[in-house]
């Protein structure tokens, strides 16, 4: 309640951007602020169990996602955009709600087989992003236990599709 009410408070949403027709919500200030950072960290976590690895989704899954690691006594993984890591690594190509994307991770000097993952977002639209970010932690060894977003955009559908692409048993927080 004290996240959702930070967000009502500190949440800017932008007309028309990154294209006409699309309603962005930009949860920045609500991050900038104490109250919201530090109850979306608390919502965030609240209830998660059996996590052994964080994965922040760049970008402001790293700022939420540390900060959630960090209360899970877990360590943190940076899900990168593509391009912005040396080989070799792992990546998925993945459709977006306004374009293509690809997401990447090291596949070398880390080893996360076995590893139960949580996935931290800012903003679940149609899951594209969750579900890519999933097929990584698959492609490197790990398994993915639930996806936490701070926001759920509800029409967009995104939460049955992580229910029908990674199955019933991956939690979602959002
Ligand atoms: P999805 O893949 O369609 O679920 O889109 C989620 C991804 O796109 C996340 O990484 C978000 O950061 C980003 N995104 C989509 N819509 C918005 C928005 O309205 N505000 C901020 N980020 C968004």
């Amino acid at each position: 309640l004290r996240a959702r009410a930070a967000i009502a408070e500190h949440e800017r949403t932008v007309p028309d951007f990154p294209k006409p027709g699309i309603l962005f919500r930009d949860l920045t200030p609500v991050l900038a602020d104490t109250e919201g950072f530090s109850s979306i960290v608390t919502a965030l976590t609240h209830g998660c169990s059996g996590v052994d690895l964080v994965a922040g989704i760049d970008a402001r899954g790293f700022l939420v996602g540390g900060a959630v690691a960090q209360e899970l006594e877990v360590g943190i993984l940076a899900v990168r955009k593509g391009g912005k890591l040396p080989p070799p690594v792992y990546g998925v190509d993945y459709d977006l709600e306004y374009g293509t994307g690809r997401l990447e991770i090291p596949a070398s000097g880390i080893d996360i087989t076995g590893r139960r993952v949580l996935i931290v977002d800012d903003v679940l639209a149609t899951g594209g992003t969750a579900v890519a970010a999933s097929k990584l932690m698959g492609l490197a060894g790990a398994s993915v236990v639930g996806v936490a977003v701070i926001m759920e955009l509800a029409d967009l559908g995104g939460r049955a599709r992580i229910a029908a692409e990674l199955g019933p048993d991956v939690s979602l927080h959002a």
